[in-house]
């Protein structure tokens, strides 16, 4: 297979191995991913690759940040069937779409991905543009993002560097530095031995073989198509690499949920503001998320009810832990909505997963009455 690297009279003779052999190997090896046209159905169907769409690529990249290929397979099957283009995802209200994004968490994300939408639909004609620095300029698109979708929809010859391209430079290079200040020199590395051509299937090699061979742990360096140019395989140190800075234990944060319900069963739920954690999402009324929580919570509750506590849930986010008390109530005679909230069926509510376990514990029949 024809390639052809940056500074190929410059590269030293391992740098220059790299990109073909893992072109080479990904022509068998590659996975077989929704949102790719690979090797392997290419061979399958017997044509050259169709072009990718830079649509599906976006909505890919975009769904796989902070979410595992296993979660986002079947989600991104529901978003391209109820939005098959970017006109359909512009023209959605963004209620729809942080609806369909429930449970997938980061919904900042969410927005953007409306936004982003909305944006290539109106300035670019529903195209996306073609560089990175273009792409960049599209909400929601940072410099990781951008040079994903140059490289794997349009063959741009950017350097593209996520988790699994970093744990695999790292330990091509045994690279001390610890992550996240080895950035740069993960990527200057990689910048050494990136090809010009095919560039987007060379970055989906990297990430294939570090999802699939050089795992984190135990990897399968005796199947590894450059195990001959790794210097920590030949030090026997591959699973000290990447180096990581030592992370600070999660600040803890406290509050409380109110889980009213009506006489039918439904539960009043309200938009949680457009700014901040879960911004835009359903959610049960509640206190701030504080490090303590002082006096009678039921104060903040949507109304003056017997309020029961239930128990609590915890959850993780990525910079605080999170336990929130869930109180119960039936809602009393008279009691009227805001315009802002509504009352849904729990079974029915699109809730991020801090607010469905939430839910669970207020709906669960065995719990504290
Ligand atoms: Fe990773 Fe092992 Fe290959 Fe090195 S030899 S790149 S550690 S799988």
């Amino acid at each position: 297979m024809a390639f052809e690297t940056r500074e190929t009279k410059n590269l030293s003779p391992v740098a220059a191995d790299i990109a073909p052999a893992l072109l080479r190997w990904y022509e068998d090896n590659a996975r077989d991913l929704p949102w790719r046209d690979g090797p392997k159905s290419r061979k399958r169907i017997g044509r050259p690759a169709a072009k990718p769409d830079p649509y599906r690529v976006w909505l890919s990249e975009i769904m796989l940040q902070q979410t595992t290929v296993a979660t986002v397979t079947p989600r991104y099957a529901q978003f391209l069937e109820r939005w098959p283009t970017i006109e359909a995802m512009a023209a959605a209200p963004m209620d729809e779409i942080l609806g369909q994004w429930a449970g997938l968490g980061y919904y900042a994300r969410a927005r953007n991905l409306h936004k982003c939408a909305a944006s290539v639909t109106r300035d670019h004609g529903g195209n996306f543009p073609d560089t990175e620095e273009a792409l960049r300029k599209l909400p929601g698109i940072g410099d990781y993002t951008a040079a994903a979708i140059a490289a794997i929809a349009f063959d741009r010859p950017a350097i593209v560097v996520d988790g699994n391209i970093e744990r695999v430079v790292s330990r091509l290079f045994s690279i001390e530095t610890p992550l996240p200040a080895a950035k740069s020199k993960i990527k200057d590395h990689a910048r050494d031995f990136w090809p010009k051509k095919r560039a987007g299937d060379f970055a989906q090699s990297l990430m294939d073989l570090g999802a699939v061979v050089c795992r984190p742990k135990t990897p399968l360096c005796h199947a590894c198509p450059v195990s001959k140019h790794c210097a920590a395989f030949s030090a026997g140190r591959a699973e000290e690499f990447p180096k990581r800075a030592q992370k600070k234990p999660r600040p803890k944060r406290v509050g409380a949920v109110f889980a009213l319900k009506n006489s039918m069963g439904d539960i009043l739920f309200e938009r949680r503001p457009e700014k901040g954690l879960l911004g835009g999402m359903q959610g049960l009324p509640g206190t701030a998320w504080t490090e303590t929580l002082n006096g009678d919570v039921t104060v903040d509750a949507p109304v003056r009810a017997r309020w029961r506590h239930k128990g609590e849930v915890t959850h993780i986010f990525t910079h605080f832990h999170l336990t929130l008390d869930v109180y119960v109530a039936r809602a009393p005679k008279g009691f009227r909505r805001a315009t802002d909230q509504l009352w849904i069926a729990p079974k029915h509510a699109r809730l991020p997963s801090v607010m469905k376990k939430a839910v669970e514990l207020a709906t669960d029949k065995e719990g504290k009455q």
